[in-house]
């Protein structure tokens, strides 16, 4: 399947292809993932990962900063301690995590300079008496981009929780990326928690034709005519993906400090305190 995708994803239009072999897993557990990101590279297309750093040892990082094609590598990082970021994250040391991200970017630094490398932190109860020295302890790293975002569920808009945007955006999501499942099945965006958007199958159909097909019609004409309340099936009535789009432009206003990205949310307030 996966030779599938992306074959068919490099055959549409477009001049730049970013694949990532993530949607709510570990994409390093996967047993082919080196043949899958040479096959990757060898078409063309450029890639991310974002890992819980647990297999990123230095086999694997020394085999991943060979590759041209890697633009982004992040971390998932959930406390600034071990006792937390271990209570959040089952199975993972946190001291071993260290040793893989400060060994990754020590080699990054000597061999690819130009990679984008993040260490992200999602904001929930259990973690947020430590968020601050989390952005103080990655940001004092050189070359680290720090991320916080704020936890997302399927029970409301959790960014109201924390501020009112002006204006309700256009999601990006249906006019720029799709998601494969392994099943074949597509769905517009990682909002799709329980896959209930299918905009059709590769096993029916060619990923261009789902693409341009009715369905994609529908979920952008929703979008475009900022009907999100009045078609219910759609998960779109209750998301708050397009809010990163505010700050993606306070960012780029440099309102915050140069490393810190806040995802989502209203947290740049508090940010400007820290720093
Ligand atoms: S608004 Fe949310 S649910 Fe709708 S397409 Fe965008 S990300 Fe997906």
């Amino acid at each position: 399947m996966l030779l599938i995708i992306v074959d068919q994803f490099m055959r549409m239009p477009g001049d730049s292809k970013h694949i990532s072999l993530q949607f709510q897993g570990e994409p390093l557990m996967y047993p082919q993932i080196k043949e899958a990101y040479n096959y990757i590279q060898k078409k063309g297309a450029i890639f991310n990962i974002t890992t819980n750093g647990m297999l990123m040892d230095k086999e694997m990082t020394n085999f991943l900063l060979g590759l041209s094609g890697l633009q982004q590598v992040s971390f998932s990082v959930d406390g600034y301690t071990a006792e937390t970021n271990e209570k959040i994250r089952r199975g993972v040391s946190h001291q071993k995590l260290l040793e893989n991200i400060h060994y990754f970017l020590k080699e990054a630094s000597e061999n690819r300079p130009d990679l984008y490398i993040g260490v992200n932190m999602v904001l929930m109860e259990e973690n947020k008496h430590e968020y601050k020295d989390f952005i103080n302890y990655w940001t004092s790293i050189k070359g680290v981009h720090t991320w916080v975002t704020i936890v997302t569920d399927e029970e409301g808009i959790p960014t109201k929780k924390y501020w009112e945007p002006p204006e309700r955006l256009i999601c990006k999501s249906p006019f720029t990326f799709s998601v494969v499942l392994t099943n074949g099945d597509v769905v517009p965006c990682c909002r799709d928690h329980n896959y209930e958007m299918v905009m059709g199958n590769l096993h029916t159909y060619f990923l261009g034709e789902i693409w341009n097909g009715l369905k994609y019609k529908i979920l952008r004409n929703i979008q475009e005519s900022k009907i999100w309340d009045e078609v219910k099936p759609y998960l779109c009535y209750n998301c708050d993906t397009w809010a990163s789009d505010y700050v993606e432009t306070l960012y780029k206003l440099r309102l915050f400090n140069d490393n810190i990205l806040c995802a989502q949310g209203s947290y740049w307030e508090k940010f400007e305190r820290v720093r």
